[in-house]
């Protein structure tokens, strides 16, 4: 499989440190609020990723931290607690509110087809081993102490800019994010392992340490749940874009200095989900959450089909209106496959299965290309394949997609079943002259029918999903 690694810049042939097996470490949400359908887009493609490795054969084992502590609103250190904030906001305690965002997360994940990783680590549960590694990083050069909390002293590397997009100019932290510089740091791209002097004075989550009653920084936190749980040696790091400077940055800094070899060797980023007016964010206040989708009448299901429908390493602008054309997209594609799931087995045909089933394979090895894998299932309905391959190929697929295309289809075959058995043909009739008017947008005769189907005993609705036919 060919992946793009955002180390070396290029797409590079997948091979992992122990043949058959893949480590995968994603970096988790951090628990103040809501995920929104960004940070989702990203945990969408991982899952894509996860599952077509598991796919092609490999044993997959995936880690995710949760971020419950030591996140601030700056990831170069300085700003709010976002979990204290969080708190604040909602007059409750800061493990209230991580226990309620991460229940909140994993029902989107589910209702997203995201699987859950295998291991899945609040970063409150793991203060002893942060300060175990956070020691062994003082006692070999890397760290110190000033003004009462622990840096990573990244003089001390041959190479801290590894993400070589990022350079000493964009690391004007202090003047970038508009707050303050930490004065205590010795080289400006220093970062926090450990606070003991936190400034926030109602800090809630805090614990012993050989430095004092403190809380570690955020990077730590990655580098020792991925490190404890999948080795000296990882495969594949996750996260979207934001995240490779300064956070995984940070975390190959202080992993390698820890380990003293190379840590991980494929940096899998996921480019941002935008509105017209920038970046999708949860500090901003305002986002999108799949609840709100939902209650605007959108399938979850559907907006993992419109990210899918885009490269993860291209930005993706979300609007209303491009979701609407995912919606009649998946509609109409679920549509053509209602038909196959009433047809009768039949013998699966070898040669077209193995010939479209080689064409996902490449659409997905070349870089998790989910958009030409769709492409695939077009081709696999306009095969000459029967219907018992056709299905096949496509329950196969969706084992990586994850779109339920199978499920929604029976569904549509059954109820037109259903539909034609139960309502009069001249309801049916009326219905499509409807149908007719409302697409030449003679709104007036539309009316007019409508009142004929409601004097017959029906009412006919339109929704995002097709028409709806009721029983008055
Ligand atoms: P957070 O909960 O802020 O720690 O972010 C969770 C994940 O979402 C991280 O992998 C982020 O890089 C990613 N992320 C944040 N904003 C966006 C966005 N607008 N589009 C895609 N991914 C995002
Ligand atoms: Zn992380």
């Amino acid at each position: 499989m060919q992946l793009y690694n955002s180390l070396s810049h290029k797409k590079e042939e997948f091979v992992p440190h122990e043949e058959g097996k893949v480590s995968m470490y994603t970096c988790g949400p951090t628990v103040y609020h809501y995920a929104h359908i960004g940070n989702l887009r990203s945990y969408i493609m991982e899952d894509v990723l996860e599952k077509y490795l598991r796919f092609t054969g490999y044993d997959v084992k995936r880690v995710m931290n949760i971020t419950d502590v030591g996140h601030l609103t700056s990831d170069g250190d300085t700003g709010d607690d976002k979990m204290l904030k969080g708190a604040k906001r909602e007059h409750k305690t800061v493990m209230e509110i991580a226990q309620f965002y991460t229940d909140a997360f994993f029902e989107d994940c589910r209702k997203l087809n995201i699987k859950k990783p295998d291991v899945v680590v609040p970063a409150t549960t793991y203060i002893d081993e942060f300060i175990r590694v956070i020691e062994s990083l003082m006692e070999k050069g890397y760290a110190y102490e000033a003004g009462g909390n622990i840096y990573f002293d990244t003089s001390k590397l041959d190479k801290y800019y590894v993400f070589n997009d990022f350079n000493e100019e964009d690391l004007a932290v202090g003047v970038r994010e508009g707050v303050e510089a930490d004065e205590n740091k010795r080289n400006k791209a220093d970062f926090v392992l450990w606070f003991t002097k936190s400034k926030f004075d109602d800090q809630e989550l805090k614990w012993d340490s050989p430095w004092g009653i403190g809380y570690p920084g955020w990077h730590i936190e990655c580098s020792c749940i991925s490190m404890k749980n999948l080795g000296e040696y990882l495969d594949i790091h996750c996260g979207g874009i934001d995240n490779a400077f300064p956070h995984h940055t940070n975390e190959i800094a202080q992993s390698e200095a820890y380990l003293g070899h190379k840590w991980c060797n494929y940096w899998f980023h996921i480019l941002h989900l935008n509105t017209n007016s920038g970046k999708m964010s949860k500090s901003k206040g305002e986002f999108l959450t799949v609840s709100l989708l939902e209650e605007k009448g959108y399938k979850p299901v559907v907006y993992r089909f419109f990210c899918l429908l885009s490269h993860y390493r291209k930005s993706l602008v979300f609007s209303w209106e491009n979701l609407d054309n995912a919606v009649a997209a998946y509609n109409k594609l679920v549509e053509k496959i209602a038909p196959l799931t009433k047809e009768n087995g039949g013998d699966i045909d070898k040669a077209e299965y193995d010939r479209l089933m080689g064409d996902f394979n490449e659409a997905l090895s070349n870089d998790v290309n989910t958009a030409m894998g769709i492409t695939v299932i077009y081709d696999v309905l306009k095969s000459k394949a029967n219907a018992a391959t056709k299905l096949a190929l496509i329950a196969e697929f969706d084992k990586v997609l994850g779109l339920d295309l199978i499920a929604n289809a029976k569904e549509i075959a059954d109820n037109a079943g259903a539909d034609s058995a139960d309502i009069p043909a001249e309801v049916m009739e009326l219905v499509e002259q409807r149908k007719a008017a409302r697409k030449e947008k003679n709104f007036a005769l539309a009316d007019e029918i409508r009142d004929k189907i409601a004097a017959l005993g029906y009412e006919v609705k339109e929704t995002r999903q097709g028409t709806e036919i009721n029983k008055l």
